[in-house]
C-alpha cells in the first residue's frame, strides 16, 4: 500500500539521514495540562492510540498526561539495527521532567513516585497483539511510598511483583524456552506455594510477596547475568525497546499479515502517568461502547470492576457488572453521571462508535484510550442510519468505514439460536469444512440431484452431499436448502453456484467421507444415511449431524419473497437507507452474472443494473433440453446438428425472452455457447445406454463419441469461440434465439439493450468471423420482424493475448468484459480447479498472498486488464469496459477495478449490495466519486460513458 508521505515526514526522514543529532526532529509528542502537542489527525505520527489520547485531552476530558514517542522513531530503530537514535533518550528525559512537574512526583521519589505505564499503538489497533507494561517506576524504594499513598501493603508489593515479572517476560526475555516447559516465574511462584503451604495467590502474605520478589530478581540475574533496573528511566529504555521489539515478534507479524497492515508503519510508544482502580471501593475500571455494537441499538454498552486494574475486565478473572448498573453504586455512582456526558462528547467528536477504556481512581474518572467500534452488520447499518440522521456521523463516513464483505451476514438464514446451543452441547458437531456459501440450512442427505428435486417436490427440505458438484447437479442444488461437499476449493462448482443462487454451502469437508454405493456419509464415529438429518452452516464451515432450526433473513423476506413489508422491517429500512447513501457515491455501475428470470429480479431487487454475464450453457441441462443438446454434439454432419439446433432454439428463445422482460430495459450481456462439448454428454456405460435408447443409436457410436471428444485440457481446448468458429450454425441459432427473443418483448412494449459476448477470443480474426455471423442472423431477424433491435458485439477478455492484442481486437469489439477466472488461470498457467493442492502452501510461504481466484492478482493478471483497458480505448474512446469474473464481487478487486476505471463491475445476484457498498468505497478513498468535488474529471466522463 503505497502510504503518502507528509512534508514533515519527508524532512525528518531525509534529516535523520543527514545528521545524527537532527535536533530538528521531534519525537515525543507531550500531552497534557502542560501543552497537548499532537492530535486526532496524527495516527501515521502517533499511532491511533496515542493520536486519541492527545484529541481526548484537546477535548479536555480527563486523561492522565504523558507523551508519545513517534512511529518514524520505531522505524529508525529497526533501520539502525534495533538501536535508538541519537538524542531520543535526552528528549525522553525532559517529557518526564514535564509529566514530573504536572503531576508533583518524581521518577524514584521515596514519598512520591511518578508511576507511568508504556504501551504501543500502531496506526491501526492491533488488539492484545503487543505488550503493555504498567506500573513502570517501581522499586525497593518506591514500593514503600506506593504503600504508605494507598496504606495497603500487600497491593503495593502485589504491583512490584507483577512489574518483575512482566518487565522480566517482556524487556528482559526470561521466558518459557519450549512450548511444554513451564513459564519461569510461574515455576518459583509455585515453589514458594509448596514451601509455604499455599493454594491461592491471594493467600500469599506481604512477608511472601516480597520473599517472591527477591527471587524473581535472582531469576532474572541467573536468567540475563544482568541486574534488574531499580532506575526508573534506566527501565523506561528497556521498555520502550521491548515495545518497539514486541512490532516484529510472531504474533504481530501474523496479525499484519492477516489485516494488511505494512511492516513500515511502525509502532509508537505511549508513556503515561498510571491511574489505580484498584485503591479500593471507590475505584474501579471498565471498557464501553458508545452504542450496542451487535444490534447497533443506541443504549451505552459496557462493563466494569470494582477495585480492579485494567486488563481484569477482559481477563475474565472476576465477572464485571453491567456498566448501567454503576449509576446504582453509592460510592462511585456520580462519576458514572461523568461517564454518560463522555459517552456523548466522544461520539460527536469522533462521528463514529467509540470503544472506549476508563479507570476510576478514588472516585475520580480517568480516560485511557478510545477507537471506532467494531460492530456486526446489523450494527453497522444501524450505526450508521442513526448517526449520519442524527447529524453525528458524515454520509462518507458511513460508507467510506463499512466492511462491505459484511452485507452478506444480513442476508443469511440463521440457525435458531437455542437449537444450535444444544447441538453444540449434544456433541452433534461433526466437522468444519470451507465456508462457502453463508447461511444456516437444516435438511435431510441426499447424494443425489434428482433424489433432491424429487424429495423437495415432495415439500420435504434435503442437504445435498456430493463429493463434488457438477453442472449436472444443477437442478438438485436448486431444490436443496444447503450443500455439503467433502472436495473442492472457495471457486469449486459447488462454492461458484452456492453464490450465485445465495445457497448455504459447506464445501471440500475431507474429514467426511461419502459412499455413494452404500448410500451413506461417514465422519470419524457418525454415519449418516440417506433421510438423516443434517445441518450445515455456510457462515462457519461447521457440519452438524441432527436437524437445527433456522430462520429466514429480513432482507430476503422483504426483497425476494416479499413476505414482509419494508415498513415492518427495521434491518431492511436501515439497509435501503445505506445503500442508497452508497449510490450516491458509486463510480462504477453494479451488474450481475444471471441466467435465469429469477435471478435477474433478485439481483435487480438488490439494487443491479443490468446483466454482466449470462451463461448460455446452464441453459441446456434442463429436462428435455440436454437430449436436443446431446443429439447436436453427436450428430455426424451440419444438417444433423441444425436440426438438433432447431429444437433448442425455441428454448433458449423463451429463456432470452424471459431475461429480457425481467430486465426491463436494462441491458444484457450474454454470452456465446463457451465450454467444451463433452461437458454436456453422459460418460458412464448406464447413461449412455440410456440416451442411446432414447435417440435410437447403438451406444457404442456414443461411446465412440465421447472419446472422439475427450480432451487431455479441456481448459485449452475445443472450447469457447473455437466452437463457434468450428460450427457456425450453433452460433447462428444462438444469435437467432437473442434477437428473436428481442424482438418479441419489444412489440410488448419492453424495451432491450443487447450485447452479445464472444468468449475467449485470442485473436481479431476469430472476432471477426463470429461478429460476421452475429450482424447476419440480426438482419435477418429484424428484417423478418421488422423490428429494429439495438445491439452491441462485443468480446471477453480472458486470454493474455487477447488482453495483449486489445488494441486490435477493439476495432470489432464495441466491449470488453474481463473474464477474469480464465484471465487468472491462463495469466498464471494455473487451473482454478486443481489449485487446491499447492495454493494453501504458497499463501503460507508468502509467495501469493491472496487466493487469485478470489482476489485479482494485481501485480500480474491486473496489469494485463490495465493494458487492455489502455489499448482497447486508444483504438475506440468509447469502449465500454467491464468484468464478470468471480472478481466482480470482491471489494479489494473492485477497489482496483475502479481505480482502472472500468464502467461495471459484475457479480452474482447475492453478492450485489457488496459490490455497491464496495464501489462506493473505494470511490470515496480513490477520490473517484462523483459526489465528491475533486473528483477526476476523467472518471466522472467514465460513468457518464456507461
Ligand atoms: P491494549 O492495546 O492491549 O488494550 P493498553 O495499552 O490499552 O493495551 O493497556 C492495557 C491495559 O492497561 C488496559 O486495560 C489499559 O486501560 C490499562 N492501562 C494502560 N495505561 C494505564 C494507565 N496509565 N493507568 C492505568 N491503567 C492503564
Ligand atoms: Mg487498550
Ligand atoms: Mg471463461
Amino acid at each position: 500500500m503505497p502510504t503518502v508521505l507528509s512534508p514533515r515526514t519527508k524532512k525528518s526522514v531525509s534529516k535523520s539521514k543527514a545528521s545524527a543529532s537532527s535536533k530538528s526532529v521531534q519525537r515525543t509528542y507531550y500531552f497534557g495540562k502542560a501543552k497537548c502537542e499532537g492530535d486526532g489527525t496524527m495516527r501515521a505520527l502517533l499511532g491511533g492510540k496515542g493520536a486519541n489520547l492527545h484529541a481526548m485531552v484537546k477535548m479536555g476530558l480527563p486523561v492522565p498526561p504523558g507523551f508519545t514517542i513517534t512511529t518514524e522513531v520505531c522505524t529508525e530503530y529497526y533501520a539502525s539495527g534495533r538501536k535508538f537514535p541519537n538524542g531520543l533518550i535526552a528528549e525522553a528525559e525532559r517529557a518526564v521532567a514535564m509529566l514530573e512537574k504536572e503531576t508533583g512526583k518524581r521518577f524514584g521519589d521515596a514519598k512520591s513516585p511518578l508511576l507511568v505505564s508504556v504501551r504501543s499503538g500502531s496506526r491501526d489497533s492491533m488488539p492484545g497483539m503487543m505488550d503493555t507494561i504498567l506500573n513502570l517506576g517501581l522499586n525497593d524504594k518506591t514500593v514503600e511510598a506506593l504503600t504508605s499513598a494507598t496504606g495497603n501493603p500487600r497491593f503495593a508489593w502485589d504491583c512490584y511483583r507483577r512489574f518483575i515479572q512482566m518487565y522480566g517476560d517482556v524487556v528482559m526475555g526470561v521466558q518459557k524456552k519450549h512450548e511444554n516447559d513451564h513459564e519461569p516465574f510461574e515455576e518459583v511462584m509455585d515453589g514458594l506455594k509448596r514451601e509455604t503451604k499455599i493454594k491461592e495467590d491471594t493467600d500469599l502474605t506481604v512477608d511472601h510477596l516480597k520473599e517472591l520478589v527477591a527471587r524473581y530478581k535472582l531469576l532474572i540475574k541467573k536468567w540475563t547475568g544482568r541486574e534488574f533496573p531499580n532506575e526508573p528511566m534506566k527501565q523506561l529504555e528497556g521498555a520502550i525497546g521491548a515495545v518497539f521489539g514486541s512490532w516484529m515478534n510472531e504474533r504481530a507479524i501474523l496479525y499484519r499479515q492477516k489485516y494488511r497492515i505494512p511492516d513500515e508503519w511502525g509502532t509508537a510508544v505511549n508513556v503515561q502517568a498510571m491511574v489505580f482502580g484498584n485503591m479500593g471501593d471507590d475505584s474501579g475500571t471498565g471498557v464501553a461502547f458508545t452504542r450496542d455494537p451487535a444490534t447497533g441499538e443506541n443504549v451505552f454498552y459496557g462493563e466494569y470492576l470494582v477495585n480492579a486494574q485494567g486488563e481484569d475486565v477482559v481477563a475474565g478473572v472476576r465477572t464485571p457488572k453491567r456498566v448501567q448498573e454503576m449509576a446504582k453504586d453509592p460510592i462511585i455512582g456520580p462519576a458514572y453521571k461523568e461517564l454518560e456526558k463522555v459517552r456523548a462528547t466522544l461520539e460527536k467528536r469522533f462521528g463514529d462508535v467509540q470503544d472506549f477504556e476508563f479507570t476510576i481512581e478514588r472516585k475520580k474518572l480517568y480516560m485511557l484510550q478510545t477507537r471506532n467500534g467494531k460492530r456486526t452488520a446489523l450494527a453497522y447499518v444501524r450505526i450508521a442510519h442513526d448517526m449520519v440522521k442524527e447529524g453525528l456521523m458524515t454520509p462518507e463516513h458511513a460508507i467510506g468505514s463499512a466492511d462491505p464483505e459484511a452485507m452478506n451476514q444480513l442476508l443469511q438464514p440463521v440457525f435458531d439460536r437455542t437449537a444450535y446451543e444444544k447441538a453444540r452441547k449434544e456433541g452433534r458437531l461433526l466437522t468444519k469444512g470451507l465456508a462457502a456459501g453463508p447461511g444456516a440450512a437444516t435438511g435431510i442427505v441426499v447424494f443425489s440431484a434428482t433424489k433432491a428435486e424429487q424429495l423437495a417436490r415432495h415439500g420435504k427440505q434435503v442437504v445435498l452431499c456430493r463429493i463434488e458438484t457438477s453442472p449436472e447437479d444443477l437442478r438438485g442444488m436448486i431444490a436443496a436448502e444447503g450443500i455439503l461437499t467433502t472436495r473442492g476449493g472457495v471457486s469449486s462448482h459447488a462454492a461458484l453456484v452456492a453464490r450465485q443462487m445465495g445457497k448455504v454451502c459447506v464445501a471440500g469437508a475431507g474429514e467426511i467421507f461419502i459412499d455413494y454405493h452404500k448410500g451413506t456419509l461417514t465422519c470419524g464415529k457418525v454415519t449418516l444415511k440417506e433421510g438423516d438429518a443434517i445441518s450445515v452452516n455456510g457462515t462457519t464451515g461447521e457440519v452438524f449431524a441432527g436437524a437445527i432450526g433456522t430462520a429466514d433473513s429480513e432482507l430476503k423476506q422483504v426483497l425476494i419473497a416479499g413476505t414482509l413489508k419494508p415498513k415492518d422491517s427495521q434491518v431492511f429500512r436501515y439497509y435501503d437507507f445505506i445503500m442508497k447513501l452508497a449510490d450516491t457515491y458509486r463510480r462504477l455501475g453494479i451488474r450481475t452474472n444471471a441466467d435465469t428470470p429469477e435471478q435477474v429480479r433478485n439481483a435487480i431487487a438488490f439494487g443491479a443494473e443490468g446483466i454482466g454475464l449470462t451463461r448460455t450453457e446452464h441453459m441446456f441441462f434442463e429436462g428435455d433440453r440436454i437430449d436436443a443438446m446431446r443429439e447436436m454434439i453427436l450428430a455426424r454432419d451440419e444438417a444433423g446438428r441444425r436440426a438438433a439446433l432447431a429444437k433448442l432454439l425455441p428454448y433458449q428463445r423463451s429463456d432470452f425472452e424471459g431475461i429480457f422482460r425481467a430486465l426491463e430495459g436494462k441491458p444484457a450481456c450474454i454470452r456465446l455457447l463457451d465450454p467444451p462439448l463433452h461437458e454436456f454428454l453422459p460418460h458412464d456405460d448406464k447413461a449412455q445406454q440410456a440416451l442411446a435408447k432414447k435417440l435410437k443409436v447403438p451406444a457404442v457410436s456414443i461411446k465412440k463419441r465421447v472419446e472422439e471428444l475427450h480432451e487431455f485440457n479441456p481448459m485449452l481446448g475445443f472450447r469457447g469461440c473455437r466452437l463457434g468458429i468450428g460450427y457456425s450454425e450453433v452460433t447462428e441459432m444462438q444469435a437467432r434465439a437473442i434477437f428473436e427473443a428481442a424482438a418479441l418483448v419489444q412489440k410488448d412494449g419492453v424495451k432491450t439493450k443487447v450485447e452479445v459476448m464472444v468468449p475467449l477470443v485470442a485473436f481479431k480474426r476469430e472476432l471477426d468471423l463470429q461478429v460476421q455471423v452475429i450482424h447476419r442472423v440480426a438482419e435477418e431477424v429484424m428484417k423478418a420482424t421488422k423490428q429494429k433491435i439495438a445491439y452491441q458485439v462485443g468480446t471477453m477478455i480472458e486470454i493474455p493475448r487477447g488482453a495483449l492484442t486489445a488494441n486490435e481486437i477493439a476495432h470489432t469489439a464495441e466491449f470488453f468484459s474481463f473474464g477474469t477466472n480464465d484471465l487468472t488461470q491462463t495469466a498464471l498457467g494455473m487451473s482454478r480447479d486443481d489449485s487446491g493442492s499447492f495454493l494453501p502452501r504458497y499463501q503460507e510461504l508468502e509467495i501469493i498472498r491472496d487466493n487469485p481466484f478470489a482476489s485479482i492478482d494485481v501485480g500480474g493478471v491486473g496489469q494485463l486488464v490495465r493494458t487492455a483497458c489502455e489499448r482497447g480505448r486508444a483504438t475506440r474512446p468509447d469502449i465500454k469496459l467491464g468484468i464478470c469474473g468471480e472478481h466482480g464481487g470482491d471489494p479489494a478487486s473492485i477497489a482496483f477495478f475502479d481505480e482502472v476505471g472500468l464502467a461495471y463491475v459484475s457479480c452474482s445476484p447475492f453478492r450485489v449490495p457488496v459490490a455497491r457498498l464496495a464501489a462506493a468505497r473505494s470511490a470515496i478513498k480513490n477520490g473517484t466519486s462523483p459526489a465528491l468535488k475533486g473528483a477526476k474529471p476523467a472518471a466522472r466522463a467514465g460513468a457518464k460513458a456507461k
